[in-house]
């Protein structure tokens, strides 16, 4: 009998990390609230682990699900250290569409955070 072959742990940059996981906080606030009806299942980013990032129990319809990885990806490939906040960057490297889906998630969530008292969370908000 054999182990399983447990992969190496990605060490994601603890910074990039906590980034990933209020990005997937938002999402899921937004998600939860203006899609209670669509079908609903955990996302795969390819080159993500969310295990490893400590993301759990994460389920978001398909649009939702493809705003998260564009966003993953491209918080993931910021080119600056430190990251600045994205609405006073001089890049704008989300595609059209998904900026202004993100938008709306950080004003939507954000709202939501205010006024359950999650401000802790709105400290670390990087739009
Ligand atoms: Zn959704």
């Amino acid at each position: 009998m054999s182990l399983p072959v447990v992969p190496p742990d990605p060490s994601p940059d603890p910074k990039i990390a906590r980034d990933l996981r209020t990005l997937a906080q938002f999402i899921r606030i937004y998600c939860r609230h203006k899609h209670p009806d669509a079908p609903k299942r955990p996302p795969r980013i390819r080159g993500f682990d969310l295990d490893a990032l400590r993301i759990r129990k994460l389920e978001l319809c398909t649009p939702c699900g493809k705003l998260l990885a564009h966003a993953f990806v491209k918080r993931a490939h910021c080119p600056y250290s430190p990251k600045p906040a994205c609405k006073h960057c001089q890049t704008h490297c989300y595609q059209p569409d998904y900026r202004e889906q993100i938008r709306q998630v950080m004003r939507f969530s954000g709202r939501k955070l205010v006024m359950s008292g999650r401000l802790d969370l709105l400290f670390k908000l990087l739009f």
